[in-house]
């Protein structure tokens, strides 16, 4: 599986690759990804604007010796940490023959550090995900399945799509499935802290393929069992 094939939005689509990382791998091939000094080019160019948009909300940021490096932590922060999934590439993701294993595999409590693209503010929560393999099938080594939602987490999604392509990623990933479910449940700080500034609403939202698809069926109620097993 190549790291390519799991993307399911349009390069600098809000929750795409950028388009620095796009512009690459069309001219050097599609497992091409940025060097050092690309990334540093992106930050410098980022806190540069960054600086402007202090500016232009009246903080005198450059004689503030706590806001004089500001705009380049922050440019920092979004390209090696908090969108760190538009610049860099998944790690290399390895799969193993599932040997006629055909029960649940299920992992819950993954945790997740993301932001919502409406307004840039984090989400925090948990993800659960489970998928059956097929018996001729693959199956992950148990960290990937934290590596996708790592990958997906560091952009700025909505939960919807971050849903799914968590979802996505997975079914590509374990060829053959029988069923991939995920949900994630999160608190998002746009929420909290802005607008109708409430504190302890949560969002949950799932996807279900296959086995899992069918909403009476034993496969959809273990996964939910599986959840509650973890809290
Ligand atoms: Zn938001």
């Amino acid at each position: 599986m190549r790291y390519h094939e799991l993307e399911v939005a349009p390069p600098g689509h809000a929750d795409g690759i950028s388009t620095h990382l796009a512009k690459k791998r069309a001219t050097h091939g599609a497992d091409a990804s940025l060097t050092e000094q690309e990334l540093s080019a992106i930050v410098e160019r980022a806190a540069i604007s960054f600086g402007e948009f202090l500016t232009a909300l009246g903080v005198d940021w450059k004689s503030d010796p706590n806001s004089a490096d500001t705009p380049k932590r922050v440019a920092n922060a979004y390209v090696f940490d908090l969108w760190k999934g538009r610049y860099q590439p998944m790690a290399k993701i390895t799969t193993f023959p599932a040997d006629s294993y055909n029960g649940h595999i299920f992992e819950g409590g993954i945790a997740l550090d993301s932001m919502c693209s409406h307004h840039h503010q984090a989400i925090v929560g948990h993800v659960h995900v489970a998928y059956v393999p097929g018996k001729h099938g693959r199956v992950l080594g148990l960290s990937k399945l934290n590596r996708i939602v790592e990958h997906f987490g560091r952009r700025a999604l909505i939960q919807e799509r971050l849903t799914v392509s968590i979802h996505n990623g997975i079914d590509k990933v374990c060829e053959e499935n029988e069923g991939v479910a995920v949900l994630v449940d999160a608190v998002h700080n746009c929420v909290r802290c802005r607008g109708v500034r409430h504190h302890d609403s949560r969002m949950k939202t799932h996807m279900f393929s296959g086995l899992f698809d069918d909403p009476a069926g034993p496969a959809r109620a273990e996964f939910y069992e599986l959840i509650r097993g973890i809290k």
